[in-house]
């Protein structure tokens, strides 16, 4: 029994690890000292400059939100992407290139499924026929200029008006978009709550959770009051539990890794964020958000 809760907790920890440092350990479990170490070094700029990502209708409503697992017309998630950044770009509008070695991809590019199945190109073939360097021309025709897709989003628009849109949260607040909360977690992307996932007219509102309220965007951010903060905390729990999790197997390890979907996003931040509602404002929200949708 005791056993088990270990192994939950541990299993839990892990998540929580790989949701931080995504695939930056390059595959190897950083030791305890290196995991605080890489959380003293990278959290606080990817606070700092994270970068929203959206799929955007000329309506102005986010479509689609974009999260770690989200794919790109690369074919890679956009977790796969250079997300971090030290300094942020001055020039506009942002790339976000592709990390995989070879790729072409040079920004992420969402495109949209219909249904489970790729959508096609005026040329007739498929998005994942086309090739993710510049002009996204086809790998299967001569007569393509380049990806062009008149599937139409759910909110009436073809996808071919629809834009990818990367921004800084200050360009976020003002046009008045939800930001969400500072979270420490890898490749966020557009996802700033509970139902992000969900398309944009699935979704109570166009953005998700709704603006955080100015009292918690002033507030002073310290470790000590800033629940997802935890992990500035001196030697956390989690990064003791470490060398446990590594030398108990990889088994462990590979029950989340690599298998992960966007509707593992949508599970893990909602149940992040319904653990720690109470220490959000707008809790209220949360709860009566999950209560209308079930
Ligand atoms: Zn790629
Ligand atoms: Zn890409
Ligand atoms: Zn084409
Ligand atoms: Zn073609
Ligand atoms: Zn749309």
């Amino acid at each position: 029994m005791e056993r088990l809760q270990v192994d939950a907790q541990a299993l839990q920890e892990y998540a929580e690890y790989r949701r931080i440092v995504g695939d930056d350990d390059g595959g190897k479990l950083f030791t305890p000292e290196q995991y605080e170490e890489y959380k003293r070094k990278v959290l606080p700029a990817r606070l700092q400059n994270r970068l929203y990502v959206s799929w955007r209708s000329p309506t102005g409503m986010d479509c689609k939100l974009v999260g770690p697992e989200t794919l790109c017309f690369c074919t890679h998630r956009y977790k796969q992407h250079k997300t971090d950044y030290e300094v942020l770009p001055k020039e506009r509008p942002i790339s976000v290139p592709c990390r995989v070695k070879g790729c072409p991809c040079q920004s992420y590019q969402f495109v949209p499924l219909n249904g489970t199945q790729p959508v096609r190109c005026r040329c007739k073939h498929f998005a994942d026929q086309h090739s993710a360097a510049p002009g996204f021309p086809c790998n299967s025709c001569s007569k393509c200029s380049g990806f062009h897709s008149s599937f139409t989003c759910a909110c009436g628009q073809p996808a071919y008006a629809h834009e990818t849109v990367v921004e800084t949260k200050e360009e976020r607040l003002a046009q008045g978009k939800p930001v969400g909360q500072d979270v420490p977690y890898a490749a966020m992307g557009g996802l700033t709550g509970f139902s992000s996932l969900a398309e944009g007219y699935m979704r109570l509102d166009d953005s998700g959770i709704g603006a955080p309220s100015a009292e918690l965007l002033e507030a002073p951010t310290t470790s000590m009051d800033h629940p997802f903060l935890k992990a500035f905390q001196g030697p956390s729990s989690s990064a003791q539990s470490m060398p446990q999790i590594a030398g108990s197997s990889s088994a462990t390890g590979q029950v989340s890794h690599g298998k992960q979907s966007e509707a593992d996003d949508m599970a893990y931040f909602e149940k992040r964020y319904q653990e720690r509602a109470s220490y959000y404002i707008y809790c209220f929200n949360v709860n009566t958000l999950s209560q209308e949708d079930i």
